[in-house]
């Protein structure tokens, strides 16, 4: 069972922000700082990997639409967007979804960054592999 297939159902409630015919935007559950929404297609695809390029296209639409609309209404300038690929990358739902998280002065929200320093032939073994 995929709880956000459950919820697309409506088989399981949730507080809907948004829908379509293609995806829906809810309130998440855990609301890591007030307002974090999850975009969610109702299609069940796995993560970023097997999904298809229009698809990625009409929700990154959708949460572009949304950002601005929650910014407006929470009076918030400043948010991450977020979507987790594989446990590795802290996806914990295994059906592809983004976070919108509206950031507050001192929310307590850490997202960290660490630094590899590499050489230049590194950069252009990297970018001969990825290219
Ligand atoms: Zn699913």
């Amino acid at each position: 069972m995929c709880v956000f297939c459950e919820i697309v159902k409506g088989n399981i409630p949730s507080y809907k922000v948004y829908e379509d015919d293609v995806c829906i935007a809810i309130l998440d559950i855990s609301q890591a700082t007030i307002g974090h929404t999850l975009v969610i297609p109702k299609k069940h695809v796995e993560n970023i990997f097997s999904l298809d390029s229009e698809l990625a296209s009409h929700l990154f639409k959708v949460v572009s639409e949304l950002a601005k609309k929650i910014s407006i209404a929470l009076g918030v300038k400043n948010m991450n967007i977020l979507n987790n690929n594989g446990s590795l990358a802290g996806q914990s739902v295994d059906h592809f979804h983004i976070h919108i998280i509206p950031r507050y002065e001192g929310d307590n929200l850490e997202i960290k960054f660490a630094s590899n320093k590499l050489t230049p032939e590194e950069f252009n073994d990297l970018l001969n592999k990825i290219k």
